[in-house]
């Protein structure tokens, strides 16, 4: 959904005719497209480079497509890395569109820290259940 930009964002929802307010409800600042949401949004930069960092990888966050193409050419084969980032970049995506969701129809607010908190303990549960090793990497992003 989130690839295909089918995901209800303001950008979507205002192409349909629909009036609704077009800030970002998790900086307050930008507009509410696909593009802002998972890869422009202080908010969700921090977060994502945040995951970065804790996977051993030190950099932040590019526009939506160079992530993407990013994403599609290093994450290739078995290694234990890149199951960890495939699960890090699902649990993201799941976890800002929850965020959203959240804000928007329960008025409920998480920090980027809790929401980082929330990545975490997915792809923990997720690498726990494989039974496999546990190196440097697995335990920084598994760390509470
Ligand atoms: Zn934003």
């Amino acid at each position: 959904m989130v690839i295909l930009d089918r995901l209800p964002t303001v950008d979507r929802l205002q192409h349909l005719g629909l009036t609704v307010e077009d800030r970002c409800l998790m900086c307050d600042n930008g507009h509410e497209t696909r593009n802002h949401l998972f890869a422009d949004c202080p908010y969700g930069i921090q977060i994502w480079s945040a995951v970065l960092s804790l996977c051993g990888l030190e950099r932040v966050m590019m526009d939506w497509e160079r992530e993407l193409v990013w994403l599609y050419t290093r994450l290739k084969g078995k290694s234990l890395i890149v199951f960890i980032l495939k699960l890090a970049w699902n649990s993201y995506v799941y976890h800002i569109w929850e965020e959203r969701n959240c804000r928007k129809f329960r008025n409920t607010y998480r920090d980027c820290s809790s929401l980082l908190g929330c990545i975490k303990d997915t792809v923990c549960i997720r690498v726990c259940s494989r039974r496999v090793h546990m190196d440097d990497v697995n335990r920084h992003i598994c760390a509470a």
